[in-house]
């Protein structure tokens, strides 16, 4: 079915997913542009087959079940294309890669994100962003494929918000980026303390998946991962998954934990939470099989 395109059958999705859980996809693609990406696409449709569109996994967690479909991997798409202080990047290229690039570059603007392990597209989808900033500061337009063409979005038409944005009913191509020049040591320096500021807070030497939950929007006062704390459930396990003992917002997997470990996790702390009153939203995408 899908001759001459780059796929495995039977992938294994742990390997695609930064928490190292899941089972096998029946077809994972990696188109290598976007002609590719659209035939693929089609292919998918005519075949009835349920798609999924994948950055670097460090989003979602996969079911053990696996995933009866098609995952289609965007890595290959990433592309730089440089025009005086924008740049234009594929949706695939994750975040330290394209750090580095811009560093050697001396294009500054997007070093508050370095040390997250996301790709662009993913990043954009959910208008990612730490320490005060938004990918959405540093955006101009978003390319994007409706299932019938390419489109481009302007900034303010793309409904990005906290931990959101209206980008996520399409597969995002990539995006034009505007930076300042600025001297690669001072980026470098800016990259290294962002890091250095994660690596404390977070439990880096795990596989997780970042923050379970998103802030409160309407009260930011109520943070579900202080409230975590607060209740005690720092270190709290089932199976191999814990709350992390670093980062109450995060779930760890201790190595040999099940999609189940994780999901009846979340769901634990989603009820300790109503019972203090706050309506927890998960940050976190649960691709469960059915
Ligand atoms: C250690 C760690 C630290 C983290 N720190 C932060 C942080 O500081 N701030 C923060 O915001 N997040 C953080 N995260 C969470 C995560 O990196 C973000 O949610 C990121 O945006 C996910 O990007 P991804 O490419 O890995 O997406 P995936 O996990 O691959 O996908 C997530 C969702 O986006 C969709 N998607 C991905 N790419 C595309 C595309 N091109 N087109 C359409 N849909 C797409 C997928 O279908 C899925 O629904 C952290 C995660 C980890 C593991």
């Amino acid at each position: 079915m899908f001759e001459k395109l780059d796929c495995k059958v039977n992938a294994n999705l742990s390997e695609y997913s930064t928490m190292k859980i899941g089972g096998k996809a029946k077809f994972l693609l990696f188109p290598k542009n976007e002609k590719e990406l659209v035939k693929i696409l089609k292919i998918c449709k005519e075949q009835n087959l349920k798609t999924f569109i994948l950055g670097n996994g460090s989003n979602v967690l996969f079911d053990d079940k696996g995933f009866n479909g098609a995952v289609i991997s965007l890595k290959k798409l990433d592309k730089i294309e440089v025009c005086g202080e924008c740049v234009k990047v594929g949706a695939g290229i994750n975040l330290f890669a394209l750090n580095l690039r811009l560093q050697k570059l001396g294009l500054s603007g997007l070093e508050f994100c370095y040390g997250i392990p996301a790709s662009l597209g993913g990043f954009l989808f959910m208008n990612g962003g730490c320490f005060g900033h938004e990918i959405c500061e540093v955006v101009d337009e978003v390319y994007v494929f409706d299932g019938e063409r390419k489109r481009t979005i302007k900034n303010k038409d793309c409904g990005f918000d906290y931990r959101t944005s209206n980008l996520q009913k399409y597969v995002i191509l990539g995006a034009k980026l505007h930076l300042k020049h600025e001297k690669s040591e001072k980026i470098a320096q800016n990259m290294e303390s962002f890091y250095q500021k994660k690596r404390d807070s977070q439990p880096l030497d795990f596989p997780s998946l970042g923050s379970v939950f998103k802030i409160i929007k309407t009260n930011p006062e109520i943070h579900p991962a202080k409230l975590i704390d607060k209740m005690g459930l720092k270190g709290v396990k089932i199976g191999r998954a814990e709350v992390s003992k670093k980062h109450a917002g995060f779930i760890v997997n201790l190595g040999g934990a099940t999609s189940k470990d994780v999901f009846e996790l979340i769901c634990f702390l989603e009820a300790k939470l109503k019972e203090q009153g706050v309506q927890p939203q998960r940050e976190i995408v649960v691709l469960k099989e059915t």
